[in-house]
């Protein structure tokens, strides 16, 4: 049923064009840095969190369509989340991409994805997982405050 052309939906093409949250966050007080070094993404997340709640999130970074929009989306979608909503919305998405085959710890609760399930199509294309799944990654690294870049590798 899939093909490139429903991967690359509308949606993604937009937020690639024109990604949203696309700068440094000067107030931020958790940043971490990802790379994907079988596609070549890279990415800067900045996070300012206050009392367990997302206040802003931004992002800086260069790659592929996929990467760039999952990003742009990703911060538009946690900016206001609770910490605890945003590992779940990780845990939804990452089970999404992965076609429901990668997060058996994915409670049953599972928050819907919205916009973000533009990328249900990638599950087709597993060397795409991880342009996807990038900013996600390094989300986690920023939030449990890891100095070391985050690779998918
Ligand atoms: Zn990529």
């Amino acid at each position: 049923m899939s093909n490139m052309r429903e991967l690359y939906q509308e949606v993604i093409l937009d937020h690639n064009k024109r990604p949203r949250n696309f700068r440094r966050l000067e107030e931020a007080n958790r940043t971490a840095n990802g790379f994907n070094p079988l596609c070549g993404d890279k990415i800067a997340l900045y996070l300012n969190v206050e009392d367990g709640i997302i206040k802003d999130i931004s992002f800086e970074g260069l790659g592929c369509a996929i990467s760039t929009a999952s990003a742009s989306m990703m911060t538009q979608t946690l900016k206001g989340k609770s910490i605890e909503e945003a590992r779940r919305l990780f845990h939804s998405f990452h089970d999404m991409v992965t076609c429901g085959g990668g997060r058996p710890e994915c409670p049953p609760d599972c928050p819907a994805l919205g916009k973000l399930e533009a990328f249900s199509g990638v599950c087709e294309f597993p060397v795409r997982v991880k342009c996807a799944t990038l900013a996600w990654h390094t989300l986690n690294a920023a939030l449990e405050g890891k100095d070391d870049p985050v690779t998918t590798e």
